[in-house]
């Protein structure tokens, strides 16, 4: 096979991958061998860039940036639709529509309404050419660039697709992809995003193509337009648009009267709690092609089609009064205790206020009764007060001044959402929440210790920092509640175990302020260890790729503080990994042949059996006591006096561990 078609033949097997696994959901390779195939073909294409492809699966990472997009006039009007609340605005609608078509026959194709921000997408001869935002209808942005970082929208059409067309539906980010990126963000102490619907629409304005890629939004398709295009009905539409390779939603359905599109919207005022995005209506579309063109449309919307909106769930109920919580970073939310209300199928007793914005916005007060309502988010939020029930008593919340757990008065700083608890080393909630992130996971990873023992462990006074962990002994944490033998020994090992974690993620455990875990990964990568990393300058840190000002300060911030740096020391003395550890050379050699090695001591690189095991790998041999015979010793720190002055009598080359490396990689 010559370059060119083993690029097309690996590019067609990656879009066939990408869209098992983004439209079938049903992946049938693993991410690995994905990987592998991705970066071949991106190896390809970079020896052979006369065979670049804007449509290739390596375009799919981003990395444009656009500064101002450009404004583009859509060649179909991209219409609203008219909304209905209720079934007898769908009667009346009916009766509108047959008045213009003369009581025929009539068929509906029910559609979920999608929340999300609506796009239109050209195909020319098979390949995406542009992707264009509603705008004002007529007209919008181009972001091209970016909706191509979408996995699940294709790049290259698949079947028998007509050789130009529009196809037009919504950029949606389904809620677990929501709340993971929330996640991401309350780790390294930013602020969550709010709703779903508007991080997808700010999503497809972003600059940098690349940060989209990141996201995991989503297309779902619903309305293909153009000239001669090969169906007679909007279902058809669907069916063949899904033949194509479009992400066009199963849940779409033919109705064959106004009774079976009422069934379909019962059924999903139900059940569209289970979906896995948001949902806030059904569209009813007239299915006939033909008959869309009779009905044509007002200056607004088709009359061919019309929205029917789900009430949204409400209840109103007493709020009693609010509680501050304040989180690792000290940002405090306000929380509503509610009077316990049945709620779409849960009991609700709190809701999230947000911050004080918000509730002087909603002019919320002790006492009053609330509407609270379920939306995408998982907790529930309140919507608006009962102003014909306020109690004639009732007075303005005055939001908290002070710390609720420490005191501490509270700051606000310029352009942020909310409130903060500045004392950082003192806070309880702070320190416990510091202690527990740098046991989580994803950090140092400590097994037999959990969050509600880190609590317990503060509370009892035994440690106040993460090095006060390595100090812990067995005699002392047996007392505690739900303590034996056995749990306390496991915790210990566990501390102990989180000594061989590597420094990225040691890096990130420490929990500097948005230092999340791809940061750290970059700072260990490029600083090496935490010395070199602590004396960086705010200059030195803005060069590293992806470190902007932001997090250049709160990394100074956090090495020039005492507490901070001296915490750093202890758990350097523990043996805490602070630098990243490099591989010994991996290429068995005899290059040792006829040497024996004595090791002695501890190494801040590799591990003793390493060492060991590199110097057997390479032909040597390992002594287990220094004699006459001993070519070399290679020492770490705590080389015992005796070994030390035994090697000196015998005149023995003593070599550091980065003496040995030297030494592995000589020719
Ligand atoms: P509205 O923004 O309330 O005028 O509603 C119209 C918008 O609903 C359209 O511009 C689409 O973005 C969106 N929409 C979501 N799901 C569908 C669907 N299945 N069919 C048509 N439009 C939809
Ligand atoms: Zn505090």
């Amino acid at each position: 096979m010559n370059i060119q078609d083993s690029i097309q033949a690996l590019r067609d097997e990656l879009n066939v991958h990408n869209y098992n696994y983004y439209v079938l959901d049903n992946a049938t390779i693993s991410d690995y061998e994905f990987d592998l195939k991705l970066k071949q073909l991106q190896e390809l294409e970079e020896q052979h860039p006369e065979f670049f492809d804007e449509n290739s699966p390596t375009q799919r990472v981003g990395g444009t940036v656009t500064k101002n997009f450009q404004t583009v006039a859509h060649e179909y009007r991209m219409y609203s639709l008219d909304n209905s609340y209720s079934k007898e605005d769908l009667v009346d609608w009916e009766t509108r529509v047959q008045k213009v078509l003369g009581n025929v026959e009539l068929q509906y194709t029910c559609e979920l309404k999608y929340d999300g921000a609506s796009i239109s997408i050209t195909y020319e001869n098979g390949k995406l050419k542009r992707a264009v935002t509603r705008g004002d209808g007529f007209q919008g942005d181009d972001v091209t660039n970016n909706i191509k970082t979408i996995k699940s929208i294709p790049l290259q059409l698949k079947g028998n697709y007509p050789p130009v067309f529009a196809i037009r539906g919504e950029i949606i980010l389904p809620f677990a992809g929501f709340e993971k990126m929330n996640q991401d963000l309350i780790e390294i102490g930013e602020t969550p995003y709010s709703n779903p619907r508007n991080t997808a629409s700010g999503s497809l304005k972003l600059q940098d193509s690349a940060e989209v890629a990141k996201r995991p939004l989503e297309c779902l398709l619903y309305f293909v337009t153009g000239n001669n295009l090969p169906f007679s009905s909007q279902y058809e539409g669907l069916e063949l648009a899904r033949k194509w390779g479009f992400k066009v939603p199963v849940e779409a359905k033919l109705a064959n009267n106004l009774q079976e599109v009422f069934d379909f919207i019962d059924y999903w005022d139900v059940h569209r709690h289970e979906l896995p995005y948001e949902t806030d209506g059904v569209v009813i579309k007239v299915n006939s092609i033909q008959h869309q063109e009779e009905l044509g449309y007002t200056s607004k919307s088709p009359r061919w089609a019309i929205a029917y909106k789900f009430k949204s769930e409400q209840v109103s109920t007493k709020l009693n009064s609010i509680s501050y919580q304040v989180g690792r970073t000290g940002a405090i939310t306000p929380v509503a205790n509610l009077e316990p209300v049945q709620l779409a199928g849960t009991i609700v007793k709190r809701a999230s206020l947000h911050n004080a914005d918000q509730i002087e916005k909603l002019d919320i007060r002790i006492n009053d009764t609330v509407f609270v309502e379920k939306g995408g988010e998982i907790i529930p939020k309140i919507i608006a007060v009962d102003l014909t029930q306020r109690p004639a008593n009732a007075e303005p919340t005055k939001y908290i001044t002070h710390c609720p757990e420490c005191n501490t008065e509270l700051v606000r700083s310029e352009g942020e959402a909310n409130h903060y608890c500045p004392n950082f080393y003192g806070c309880p909630p702070q320190i416990i929440g510091r202690i527990q992130h740098y046991i989580s996971r994803k950090a140092m990873d400590i097994e037999g210790l959990g969050g509600e023992t880190v609590a317990l462990l503060f509370n009892n006074g035994l440690v106040h920092n993460y090095a006060d962990l390595y100090e812990l002994t067995v005699e002392q944490i047996l007392p505690l509640e739900r303590m034996a033998q056995k749990s306390a020994e496991n915790l210990v090992k566990g501390v102990e175990n989180s000594k061989k974690i590597p420094f990225e993620s040691v890096l990130f455990a420490l929990g500097i302020r948005f230092v999340g875990e791809t940061v750290a990964k970059k700072l260990a990568k490029h600083y090496k260890n935490i010395d070199a990393l602590s004396q960086a300058t705010l200059m030195d840190l803005v060069l590293v790729d992806e470190i902007g000002e932001r997090i250049a300060k709160s990394v100074i911030e956090f090495f020039e503080n005492d507490e901070n740096k001296r915490i750093i020391e202890r758990l350097k003395s523990y043996g805490v990994q602070f630098e990243i550890i490099e591989k010994i050379n991996p290429n068995a050699t005899t290059k040792f042949e006829g040497k024996t090695f004595v090791v002695s001591g501890v190494f801040s690189k590799f591990s003793r059996d390493d060492i060991k095991k590199t110097i057997e790998d390479n032909g040597g041999k390992v002594g287990s006591s220094i004699s006459a015979k001993t070519d070399f010793v290679v020492a770490g720190e705590n080389m015992g006096p005796a070994k030390l002055e035994k090697a000196n009598k015998l005149n023995i080359p003593i070599i550091s561990e980065d003496d040995f490396i030297t030494k592995l990689n000589e020719s």
